[in-house]
């Protein structure tokens, strides 16, 4: 199929000056985005890049990311997106694991990277905003011809590295979803239920190195939207780019959600998001609470939940009309989606029992990139793929997420799930957040011990939060210690690094 490499080029066609980015005060017409991407493309390709290569980009949100992304997509090579804040030391393991060939980036101090190239074949790097000895420069790479530059008919695989809350990131190579039958259905039915239309402009504040971001990007592209792209998120500018662009479209995390409703009301209230027809939340866990502010502030009929995982893609959606009627549910499978929830002995358990949640969706992964095929814990005979979080579905085949498998706490043979004692701290008026772990204990394996964040100027005690939720948990799950912390660890997609509150506890334990 061609029909998705050549996408930008036909908006070029036919919509030469409509806008496909914008941010600040940069902005891209179609035809410029295709002018940009064949210059790139020629200009990477005069400094060897061929197809096959891995490309690293390690970017920000920003309007480059576009023009690199269609460049890569006419020269054929796979985009290996990394997160921007990773170390020198976390960088060097994704390229070398990955086999990397092409590195960009647009650090400050892109010298701070040269030691992550150490041993390794890299034969281009690229800086975005800084000269640096050693890299080329991108401004460079886009004074070459913009003769059209097309050496490839679709979009090759996007490479993405698990964000690694428990563990070492694995590299997970996403099928070119546009040039597989079921990939198409299947990306169709996503988008249905998320309500991509023509006619919408996006706002992308999502980080370009998670497999919701690109998606979001590639979903406008191959509808003809423009995106509104927003660097750094701030949740006023956020409302403010939703007035001023008359946005339809927005998917975010429940942080940056939970940075909007702690606006001041006034703030809140001085802004017009009525233009809004669809959002979307996801990545992590969303409280019913949060819900019903975002209903309260956007309007009734916009929101909906997803979940997924990125070795399997878009797992389940709730739309906005089940919001009310199915709290606390992350919705129904896509249509390609086949949810299995199985107990200890890997047994599939009856409806409305809580156990791992096993998926079959077209885009599974059958290996981490350049490792062993998954095994049979991983990946059953059918095609069901672990996803490593525990729920049940109800009567109705709706999904309830309890709590993702890795975090359960054993404590005296019994689990316990974090989950529902962070719900119990939460209730107290003064909490912000909560996070709770295990920690080692001689007698019982495992004890509770929780963190919780205070709301600004407030002042309740440890032991206060402590008694609180006496009322809500069995004694068995009440947390043993509670400490107040000035803010939980979570990482850019708003998943608390559970890893970095336990690793004091556990070192030299595990
Ligand atoms: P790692 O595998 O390295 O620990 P990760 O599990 O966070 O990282 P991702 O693929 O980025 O890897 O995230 C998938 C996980 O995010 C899911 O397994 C689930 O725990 C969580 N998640 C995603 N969407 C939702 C949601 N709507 N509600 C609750 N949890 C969600």
């Amino acid at each position: 199929s061609t029909a998705q490499a050549n996408t930008v080029e036909a908006w070029a066609a036919s919509n030469p000056s409509g806008l496909a980015f914008i941010e600040g005060d940069r902005r891209l017409t179609w035809a410029e985005l295709n002018e940009k991407a064949n210059s790139l493309a020629n200009g990477m390709a005069a400094k060897g890049v061929v197809a096959g290569d891995i490309v690293v980009l390690r970017t920000q949100i920003r309007i480059e990311w576009p023009i690199l992304s269609e460049a890569l997509a006419k020269l054929d090579c796979c985009l290996l997106a990394l997160n921007w804040r990773l170390t020198p030391t976390e960088t060097q393991y994704v390229l070398s694991n990955s086999r990397a060939k092409v590195f960009v980036c647009d650090d400050e101090d892109p010298s701070a990277l040269l030691p992550a190239f150490d041993g390794l074949p890299i034969k281009l790097a690229v800086s975005i905003d800084r000269p640096a000895p050693g890299f080329v420069d991108f401004a460079d790479l886009l004074n070459a011809s913009a003769e059209p530059a097309r050496f490839a008919n679709s979009r090759p695989p996007l490479i993405l590295y698990t964000s690694g809350t428990t563990g070492l990131p694995k590299g997970v190579a996403k099928p070119p979803i546009e040039s597989d039958p079921a990939g198409i259905e299947y990306l169709a039915d996503v988008a249905r239920t998320r309500r991509g239309e023509v006619g919408g402009v996006n706002l992308l504040t999502l980080p370009l190195h998670h497999g919701a971001g690109p998606s979001q990007v590639w979903n406008a592209i191959r509808l003809g939207n423009p995106t509104i792209l927003l660097r750094r998120f701030d949740p006023e500018r956020a409302l403010q780019l939703i007035q001023q662009y008359r946005v339809t479209n927005w998917v975010g995390v429940p942080t940056m959600y939970k940075r909007i409703a702690a606006l001041p009301r006034a703030v809140l209230d001085s802004y017009d998001a009525s233009s809004i027809r669809a959002l979307s939340v996801g990545a992590a866990p969303v409280s019913y609470e949060l819900k019903k502010w975002i209903i309260e502030y956007f309007g009734p009929s916009v929101l909906g939940e997803g979940y997924g995982a990125t070795e399997v893609g878009m797992i389940s959606y709730l739309p906005p009309e089940m919001q009310e009627k199915k709290p606390g549910s992350s919705g129904l499978p896509h249509k390609h989606v086949d949810i299995s929830i199985r107990g200890s002995e890997g047994r599939e358990l009856p409806r409305n029992r809580s156990g791992e949640i096993w998926v079959r969706t077209p885009l599974t992964i059958h290996a981490y990139l350049n490792g062993q095929p998954l095994g049979p814990d991983t990946l059953d005979a059918n095609g069901f793929f672990r996803v490593g979080d525990v729920g049940m579905l109800d009567d109705e085949g709706y999904l309830f997420i309890t709590d993702r498998a890795k975090d359960m706490i054993i404590s005296g043979g019994v689990n316990i799930y974090p989950a529902e004692i962070e719900a119990a701290i939460l209730r107290h008026p003064d909490v912000q957040d909560a996070a709770v772990i295990g920690i080692p204990d001689d007698e019982f394996g495992e004890q509770v011990m929780a963190f919780c964040e205070l709301k600004p100027g407030h002042t309740a005690s440890e032991s206060a939060i402590l008694d609180s939720c006496r009322d809500h948990l069995a004694s068995y799950k009440r947390p043993k210690k509670l400490s107040i912390v000035g803010e939980l660890p979570r990482n850019t997609m708003g998943k608390l690094l559970k890893r970095d509150l336990r690793e004091p506890f556990w070192k030299g334990k595990d």
